[in-house]
């Protein structure tokens, strides 16, 4: 039917090629669009378009943060600069933020090693975790807290293979958090357990 109506046809085909909208609620998000009042959806697109001029990933942790200001952690003296927690992408972070448990500095990979979708360490920001490591005596400690996936746990074990000559200490989550999950679906009580609990990798 929707391709007989071009225009939205083609407002469906953009939103499809956004991760998570092209799902069963894409309808839904196209009614919205569509009975929504011009101005607000103008003051979206203008909002989208600014944060994505506005927003950089630190060069330091590669957590987004604004142009012109410091990051939020490398740039906070009250956190721990000693410890640094490595995650798969911003969502995990978030999700250890909310534990508000947590006050070191952080690691955002860009991703989890997956060689059948062609993803390779290259790819992710470990280069460059190895040489802050090195560069920055002050860090003692390293968490990884990759998802609980193949992925992951083959991205955590290749990362703790090239820090095994550093005299870090290389944790890990603490067992418990379901095998296949990632830490974003995970309550703040489990996130916040698994990262005080942490083990030895
Ligand atoms: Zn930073």
């Amino acid at each position: 039917m929707i391709e007989k109506v071009p225009a939205l046809a083609k407002l469906c085909k953009e939103l499809q090629r956004v991760p998570y909208l092209a799902s069963k609620n894409l309808y839904r998000v196209v009614t919205h669009f569509l009975t929504d009042s011009p101005e607000r959806l103008q003051a979206l697109c203008q909002t989208i378009i600014a944060t994505r001029e506005a927003i950089v990933a630190c060069p330091e942790c590669c957590v987004w943060k604004e142009k012109e200001r410091p990051c939020v952690f490398c740039g906070d003296s009250k956190r721990d600069h000693a410890v640094v927690c490595v995650v798969e992408t911003w969502q995990e972070l978030i999700a250890i933020e909310k534990t508000e448990g947590y006050r070191g500095l952080y690691h955002v990979l860009g991703g989890a090693i997956c060689p059948l979708e062609g993803i390779g360490a290259d790819d992710l920001s470990i280069n460059h975790l190895i040489a802050r490591v090195t560069q920055h005596p002050e860090i003692t400690e390293i968490i990884l807290a990759t998802n609980q996936t193949p992925e992951g746990e083959a991205t955590a074990a290749f990362i703790a293979r090239k820090l095994k000559d550093a005299a870090l200490k290389v944790s890990c989550l603490a067992r418990g958090i379901p095998v296949g999950s990632h830490l974003e679906m995970m309550d703040k009580l489990t996130v916040y357990k698994a990262l005080s609990e942490r083990r030895p990798f």
